[in-house]
């Protein structure tokens, strides 16, 4: 074991509870072997070095989407970041942008939830549900193949430029629930459902910079699902024609 196996993590600190103390840097040295991650490395400080530092995770494997933050500038997720990975043995470590410190790395997502509420990210029929499951083809499947996969991580609210400025603009994850159920075969929301994003805190207010692109660890596209909206919305205005219909 040399020194250069020890890395330094600069890691932010404030707690909204002591407001008096400024947001500041603390420094760990941590040992860094190949294949540690990020998480790892956040998980030995707090059960070795320091129990008050604050962060979030749960299953370890890049699915609940709880332990985004900033890593050395970038967005991603605690648990598939390798320490190793970025050339360099300091690494600073940041809370996710675009909403409010609580305490170190937990971020106050409710803003991220109160704008995936608006647009109802659940399935609506029309009648009554039906006995049994709906069937879908293949063919229809694969339209909302990218969307599924969305974690709800709020890697690519953190990383929307919109949102600095906005913070009534609903964001990357909203769209790309909504037009998740959009292209659904089986879901029947009223055509003009639309409605809800038709403004510049909705689906006009994007910058087009795919900024929640990049930051997005699951490869969904959430520009995809704000052009896909924009076009049924112009649609809508010029052939008063409705969800699902070309
Ligand atoms: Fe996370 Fe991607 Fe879903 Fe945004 S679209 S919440 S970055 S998984």
């Amino acid at each position: 074991m040399t020194d250069k196996d020890y890395f330094t993590f600069k890691i932010l600190r404030y707690d909204a509870a002591e407001p008096d103390i400024e947001p500041h840097f603390q420094t760990y040295k941590i040992r860094v072997i190949p294949g540690l991650t990020i998480l790892m490395v956040l998980l030995r400080i707090r059960d070795e070095i320091d129990g008050t530092l604050a962060f979030r995770s749960s299953c370890r494997s890049a699915v609940c989407g709880s332990c985004a933050m900033v890593i050395n500038g970038k967005i991603d997720l605690a648990c598939r970041t390798q320490a190793a990975s970025f050339g360099s043995n300091t690494i600073i470590l940041e809370p996710l942008p675009n909403m409010q410190i609580i305490k170190d790395l937990v971020v106050d997502m409710t803003p991220f939830w109160d704008m995936y509420e608006k647009v109802k990210p659940y399935m609506i029929r029309k009648g009554d549900y039906p006995d049994k499951e709906i069937a879908q083809t293949e063919e229809d499947r694969k339209k909302i193949d990218q969307y599924v996969n969305c974690i709800l991580c709020a890697c690519c609210y953190g990383a929307c430029p919109v949102l600095a400025r906005n913070p009534d603009y609903m964001g990357p994850a909203a769209f790309a629930k909504l037009e998740r159920f959009m292209l659904d075969s089986r879901d029947e929301r009223p055509d003009n459902f639309l409605q809800n994003v038709d403004s510049e805190d909705g689906v006009w207010g994007c910058d087009t910079v795919l900024r929640c692109i990049e930051a997005c660890p699951k490869d969904v596209r959430p520009t995809d699902s704000i052009v896909g909206l924009r076009k049924q919305l112009v649609k809508n205005k010029l052939f008063g024609k409705g969800k699902n219909e070309d």
